[in-house]
């Protein structure tokens, strides 16, 4: 309903006023970041004007048609994914559809999300249908890039910007839903999801349910830390410390720190990369820069790390960072990586300006052997890690709580009808989560799905040291020499 939408009040206003008026528009562009409640309004529209208990504009969300709308069942309104190739067919097909009086309501609603992605033939397409709208229809857009439409289908559409949200929005949502469904969540705790959300209200009730069905119904900031993986501030303060003091020693002491306490190298190289646009906006912004910040940094650290900064090595340093995070994204676990990137900015940040370091200096022994393990085991390791990668994703379209806890463990490898899987020790709790039915069978289903087979599910533990190397060890330990054996 229109009234659970949050910070979008003027939206919403004009809105309800043009339902209860009965001068609705028929085509309408929402455009705005993601989480902001674009796809929501475009559905409170679809069931007010179909609603058989309007009242002043709003839905009753309790008649026939605003219960069908809900579960996705109500004929007149249709749902366009553009980015998918489905979504393209379906916006060729719309032009003769389009035609045809609602079967169901009063008026058919086509609702078209990510409307960028559209090719130029289907915009076309959308175009004409636009030219000529047919009484009974009305089309939203949503898209989060308003810049990526052209001006011919802006020109046809009412547009509106939603906004982001606040941090004290996001907060403030959360809790109503926390203490709806009994959970007790430390104000710390809200307040660090809703950093984390970058302004998306979904995002953020997303990880509360994902740390809710981790943690129960008493959660706190060290909660959130934990299931989302993340640094915290007081490590990153001190990371920070070390880069800009071009102090390698403590550099490598604090990398190994946190891999041991489990941190993945891309969280880190991504929380790195989050710190330093933080220290930045300090820096241009000074205290205006809180209400878009990501951490709770104490003042006087930042101040004592912006006497030390200056804007152009921090640009150069945090491209440099970016970098490093966009190759761990393909290459998790590659310690190599994140220390080569951290020296790297340090060498930018710190003073000394004594030339790079040469990668064999960097990291131990271990990283190098599994460098040359990796070569020579790169095909199957590649197939393992794409293998990998699409039953995440699939997993993930499922239920984001289930991909949180699979994603800590690893693929190992399939052999006839058995899937292992394996997990650090410091992942017990993940491991026996997804042992647990109603995960296990997501990912039965998922794995069907790809495999087009029925398969066994192993959960193994695994050593914590050289996370990577073991993983094929483990494999040979288990199957024998032909592990790995992918199916295509
Ligand atoms: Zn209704």
């Amino acid at each position: 309903m229109f009234q659970d939408v949050v910070g979008q009040e003027q939206i919403v206003t004009a809105l309800k006023n043009a339902i209860a008026q009965g001068r609705l528009s028929h085509a309408y562009l929402f455009s705005g970041p993601r989480g902001t409640g674009k796809t929501s309004v475009a559905k409170i529209i679809a069931k007010a004007v179909n609603c058989l208990e309007l009242t002043e504009g709003e839905p009753c969300n309790k008649c026939s048609s605003c219960l069908d709308i809900n579960q996705g069942n109500f004929m007149d309104v249709v749902e366009i994914d553009a980015a998918s190739n489905r979504g393209i067919d379906e916006i060729r097909e719309l032009r003769e559809k389009v035609r045809i009086m609602p079967a169901q309501g009063n008026k058919k609603v086509y609702i078209i999300d990510e409307v960028h992605m559209l090719t130029t033939e289907a915009f076309n397409a959308l175009l004409k249908t636009l030219e000529e709208p047919p009484e009974s229809v009305i089309f939203i857009l949503a898209t989060t890039e308003l810049q990526k439409i052209p001006a011919t289908i802006v020109s046809r559409c009412q547009t509106y910007q939603f906004r982001r949200i606040t941090l004290t929005e996001i907060s403030k949502r959360q809790e109503q839903v926390a203490t709806a469904i009994g959970i007790q969540i430390s104000p710390d705790a809200l307040a660090l999801i809703a950093r984390r959300s970058n302004g998306g209200l979904r995002d953020a009730l997303s990880i509360l349910d994902q740390i809710y069905s981790y943690q129960g119904l008493v959660i706190n900031k060290e909660h959130v830390l934990d299931v989302l993986g993340l640094v915290d501030d007081v490590f990153m303060a001190e990371l920070v410390d070390a880069l800009q003091a071009n102090d390698t020693g403590k550099l490598i002491r604090l990398i190994n720190t946190a891999l041991e306490q489990g941190k993945e190298t891309g969280q880190i190289a991504r929380e790195s990369v989050v710190y330093l646009r933080e220290l930045l906006l300090y820096i241009v912004l000074g205290e205006k820069a809180e209400a878009i910040s990501a951490y709770q940094i104490p003042r006087d650290v930042l101040e004592h790390q912006k006497e030390k900064a200056q804007t152009a090595t921090l640009l150069q340093a945090l491209r440099r960072m970016m970098d490093t995070a966009d190759r761990l994204r393909f290459s998790e676990g590659n310690r190599f990586q994140l220390e080569l990137g951290l020296l790297e900015v340090a060498q930018i940040l710190g003073e000394v300006k004594s030339s790079i370091q040469s990668p064999v200096q960097i990291g131990s022994e271990p990283e190098l052997d599994t460098n040359e393990a990796r070569k020579n085991n790169s095909r199957k390791k590649e197939a393992r890690e794409g293998l990998w990668k699409q039953i995440l994703f699939k997993v993930k379209e499922r239920r984001i709580p289930t991909h949180a806890l699979l994603s800590q463990g690893n693929l190992l490898g399939i052999r006839e009808n058995t899937v292992l899987i394996g997990y650090k020790k410091a992942y017990k709790f993940h491991k026996e989560r997804m042992e647990e039915p109603a995960n296990r069978e997501i990912l039965e289903t998922v794995i069907k799905e790809i495999l087009q087979q029925d398969m066994q599910i192993k959960f193994i533990f695994m050593e914590d040291e050289q996370y990577n190397d073991i993983v094929v060890k483990k494999a040979i330990e288990i199957f024998g020499e032909e592990v790995i054996e992918l199916k295509d």
